[in-house]
């Protein structure tokens, strides 16, 4: 079979378990790539067929040339992007399954809200530093990662203290919304023009998550900065009457993608992550283009993948699948970059 003539890569971290078990599980040959002190425990996974080893994520593009030769096709993830960079990312020659040109709408804060505002979406409001401000707000530097480097304020001196001490030099200030923040994992084919529903997971954060254990009384007498910083994420359905709303917003953002963004827009999977506040309407704080972590609860499948699939379909796998379709309809290029 053609799927003979491909492998599929990624590096070793974040989802690259269920994305390597996924393209174990549709047929295909599979390589990780990671650090030496990884190699042991990925050693213990039948699915892995081959593990190339690096001294640092950062040494990627040395085995680019090896990656060519094999025919690898690349699955980015969080890690991938966290670690390589964006211009890094941008140059590797290696068959990378996404747009890339999706980066730039994603890396960028104010485009990304251009984006999600242009396909109807809610955000959250997001002021500047020297307009009238409706307290409390949440400040965040852009590109970070795993809700690192973010404060709150609740008024003004608090913000304008705060900000003072506060690194990055590329921020926003956005209106904090209380509510429970629920991650919808999206996945879009162009194969068939079909969304789907994935998953969806809730992060768990410290200390935000864990604040409310410590009673209120005490709470006044401990400096106690909320911070955001991702240690897992958990299950979670949603009431059933908001599924199509989640579902419709998936769907704008994917049209929409397509008139902004170059070549075919946003395809694969991609996570909408979203606030809901007690009125049931979704604020959206973020899209993430790319295969999500929270993914990695559903490696067996989640209750909305078996409704679609009737097997234990990951995220993962409908990636596998997808490229696979796509080589058996000879339409490979429609997924590459
Ligand atoms: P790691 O390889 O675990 O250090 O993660 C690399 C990047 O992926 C980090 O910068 C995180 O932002 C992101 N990441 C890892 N795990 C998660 C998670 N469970 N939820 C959200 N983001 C994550
Ligand atoms: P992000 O890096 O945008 O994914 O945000 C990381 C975490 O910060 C989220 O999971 C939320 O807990 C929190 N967060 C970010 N923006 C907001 C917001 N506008 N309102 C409330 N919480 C937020």
């Amino acid at each position: 079979m053609q799927l003979n003539n491909y492998i599929i890569g990624t590096l070793g971290s974040h989802t690259a378990l269920q994305i390597l078990k996924g393209a174990k599980d549709e047929g295909f040959r599979t390589l990780l790539v990671t650090l030496p002190r990884h190699k042991a425990f990925y050693q213990t996974f039948p699915f892995i067929d081959e593990i190339i080893t690096i001294p640092n994520f950062s040494n990627f593009p040395e085995v680019e040339q090896e990656l060519v030769k094999k025919n690898v096709i690349l699955i980015p993830h969080g890690s991938y992007v966290a670690y390589l960079g964006f211009e890094k990312n941008k140059n590797m020659k290696v068959s990378y399954y996404g747009n890339k040109d999706v980066l730039d709408w994603e890396e960028n804060r104010a485009k990304q809200r251009q984006w999600l505002l242009a396909s109807g979406i809610t955000m959250p409001r997001q002021f500047e530093l020297n307009e009238e401000i409706t307290y409390p707000v949440i400040v965040k530097s852009h590109g970070a990662a795993g809700g690192g480097g973010y404060f709150l304020a609740k008024d003004k001196v608090d913000l304008e203290k705060k900000i003072k001490t506060f690194g990055p030099k590329r921020y926003v200030i956005q209106e904090y919304k209380i509510g429970v923040p629920l991650y919808v994992h999206y996945f879009y084919s162009p194969l068939t023009d079909k969304l789907e529903i994935m998953s969806m997971d809730r992060r768990y954060e410290t200390n935000v998550d864990a604040i409310g254990r410590v009673p209120h009384s005490m709470q006044e007498n401990i400096e106690l900065e909320p911070s955001f910083v991702v240690v897992g994420n958990s299950e979670l359905v949603l009431r059933e009457g908001m599924l199509s709303t989640a579902y419709d917003m998936g769907r704008r953002v994917v049209e929409t993608s397509k008139k902004l963004i170059g070549k075919r827009g946003i395809f694969g999977p991609f996570c909408l992550e979203t606030i809901i506040t007690p009125d049931m309407k979704f604020s959206i704080i973020e899209i993430s283009c790319r295969i999500v972590a929270g993914t990695n609860l559903f490696i067996n499948g989640s209750a909305y993948s078996w409704l679609y699939y009737n097997e234990h379909m990951s995220t993962g796998r409908r990636i596998a699948r997808e490229i696979k379709n796509a080589i058996n309809e000879n339409k490979l290029d429609l997924l590459l970059d």
